[in-house]
């Protein structure tokens, strides 16, 4: 079966890639479908985004598609930066946007957060079906660690022994993240939903 991954992110595709075509989907990109599309994010959860950025792609070519969103929610801060974690404050930089999250901490005793993934399916019926991954820990005092991107230099998993997710080898992520979380939960149903189509 046919595969479309709704993103223009090269290092997702080849994520998604790495994990779909052993189960014998064929794979592709926007890119390689020649869809030149750009989606607002215009939702107010991780899930509607999800959903618009695949349906968009759907609509174009009613095959079947995978899109995702994911954010940092801390919880001092009302749950921000969540749906703009890759925008926050309209800052440009990534260190810029760590410092803005530690700088809203800096008063505060509760450092908790979260990870969200959701990844949004929509199957060749048009049907959606909707995956989340949550990934639990807490803000650092301050940045450490060169690995991952993103918020990672600031995060402190819950299984990692008091280490930012930065400062740990990138298999980590792999195995405890919330994107290894959604992603686990969608290839769950997909293995289920398709056992007998080898038969
Ligand atoms: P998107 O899902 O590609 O829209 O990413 C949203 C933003 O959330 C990213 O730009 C990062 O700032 C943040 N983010 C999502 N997942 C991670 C992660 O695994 N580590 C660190 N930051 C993340």
């Amino acid at each position: 079966m046919e595969l479309i991954i709704a993103t223009g992110n090269k290092g997702k595709v080849r994520e998604y890639k790495d994990i779909f075509e052993p189960l014998g989907f064929q794979v592709f990109s926007q890119k390689e479908m020649n869809i030149d599309l750009d989606v607002e994010e215009t939702g107010t959860t991780f899930e509607e985004n999800a959903l618009l950025k695949a349906k968009a792609v759907y609509d174009l070519t009613g095959k079947c598609v995978i899109s995702d969103d994911s954010g940092l929610q801390v919880e001092a801060l009302h749950g921000e930066p969540g749906i703009y974690s890759a925008r926050y404050k309209g800052l440009e930089t990534e260190h810029e946007r760590r410092l803005a999250v530690l700088e809203g901490l800096k008063d505060s005793e509760n450092r908790r957060a979260r990870f969200i993934c959701c990844i949004c399916l929509i199957d060749e019926a048009g049907v959606p079906h909707l995956f989340k991954g949550i990934w639990n820990g807490t803000i650092a005092e301050k940045e450490e660690g060169d690995e991952g991107f993103g918020y990672d230099p600031i995060f402190i998993s819950e299984d990692s022994n008091g280490k930012t997710t930065a400062s740990l080898p990138i298999s980590f992520k792999e195995t405890f993240s919330h994107r290894a979380k959604a992603v686990k939960a969608l290839t769950d149903y997909l293995k289920e939903e398709h056992a007998y189509d080898k038969e």
